[in-house]
């Protein structure tokens, strides 16, 4: 997608550019790369709102630049968790839609969730985004902005972010060029300087995305939501299995771990006498064995839209010992936050 120009009459999302894009339009309009980078530090060291807020800039580039856009994502909804540990954002987009963004103030490690798209197109019946349906993909500033305003959140209480995962709401390997874009400027060390392995990306098993991202040798850490070990159980749950069977799916799986030498994740959402029994942990164990795999395990976080309970703990861990018969590592991820409905599109859906 390339970013508009203001003399074509609609500003740019400074967000959007990836540094050397920015070099060039600055480039473009006489300064040298020294100007970009004092941009690129303001925007996302300094996390600056607006050009008069960047020192050094000459005011001729800072009044070029405000005739563009930083497009900084207004609050239209904050909802604390009891235990205070999660605060999840409703952010406004230009055209009138809203996404989430979920903060959790581990400390040390504070993580943000991120959406990649208004709704999602793959249906999954227990996820409040998949009930939405697809509105539109996000820009790579959109995705941007989500991470720019959880670091200013964490940095007035004097913390600083650690961990960003594409959990939100969307499906990231739908919209792929955007996403690589975010994570690129997201990553970048003269910036947010996020590391590579604190990113993890989560796909419901969009397997040419996924054969993509191996081929580019993307650094970041890898996720797949799975919630079946057979193709008929898992449709069930989630629509694309029938697109992206297991079969391919954990090809494309193997070929990440052992191209790139990396761990892979498999995501399990638990749901109470669907997909939590023994024959199923078994079935999983079996799929994985001999894999470089970590399975994470979500109880379900019931949703307006679908009719399911969460996995008790005592089955929950019933479920990991089976795992561990296979050599599988696997955490039964807390639901942070349950009360504010942390759970993927909850809040937009409830609005
Ligand atoms: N589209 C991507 C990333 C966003 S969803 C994906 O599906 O992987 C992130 C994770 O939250 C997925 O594993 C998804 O299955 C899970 N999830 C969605 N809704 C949930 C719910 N109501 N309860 C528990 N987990 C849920
Ligand atoms: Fe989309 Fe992920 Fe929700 Fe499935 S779980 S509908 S892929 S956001």
């Amino acid at each position: 997608m390339a970013p508009m120009d203001a003399t074509a009459g609609q500003p740019l999302d400074l967000y959007d550019l990836s540094r050397a894009q920015l070099a060039e339009r600055l480039a473009g309009w006489g300064y040298a790369d020294y100007y970009a980078g004092l941009v690129w530090s303001g925007f996302y060291r300094d996390l600056a709102t607006a050009p008069e807020g960047i020192a050094g800039l000459r005011p001729a580039l800072a009044e070029r630049l405000a005739a563009e856009r930083i497009g900084v994502l207004p609050v239209r909804a904050t909802i604390d968790s009891a235990d205070g540990h999660t605060r999840k954002f409703l952010l406004g987009l230009g055209d009138g839609a809203a996404i989430e963004t979920v903060l959790m103030y581990f400390r040390g490690r504070a993580t943000v969730c991120v959406s990649t798209q208004v709704g999602c197109a793959m249906g999954c019946v227990f996820c409040a985004t998949g009930q939405m349906g697809f509105r539109r993909h996000l820009s790579p500033g959109e995705i941007v902005a989500q991470v720019v305003h959880a670091e200013r959140e964490l940095r007035r209480r004097g913390e600083t972010l650690r961990n960003v995962v594409l959990m939100g709401m969307g499906e990231p390997l739908h919209n792929y060029e955007a996403t690589m874009a975010a994570l690129d400027t997201v990553m970048d060390h003269r910036g947010l300087a996020i590391g590579p392995r604190f990113i993890t990306l989560s796909t419901v098993g969009v397997v040419p995305g996924i054969r993509r991202l191996t081929a580019e040798r993307r650094p970041v850490r890898l996720a797949v939501s799975l919630h079946g070990a057979t193709d008929e159980e898992r449709a069930r749950l989630v629509p694309p299995a029938r697109r992206w069977p297991l079969g391919e799916l954990m090809a494309a799986c193997r070929d990440y771990t052992t191209t790139l030498g990396r761990r892979i994740f498999f995501e399990w959402t638990l749901i109470d006498g669907q997909n939590d029994g023994p024959a199923q942990a078994h079935a999983l164990g079996r799929l994985l064995a001999g894999m470089d795999a970590h399975v994470n395990l979500i109880p379900l976080n019931p949703t307006l839209g679908y009719d399911g309970r969460p996995t008790a703990g005592a089955a929950a861990r019933a479920f990991q010992a089976v795992l561990a018969e296979y050599g599988l590592p696997s955490t039964v991820r807390q639901r942070r936050g349950i009360d504010v409905a942390a759970g993927c599109g909850q809040l937009a859906v409830a609005r």
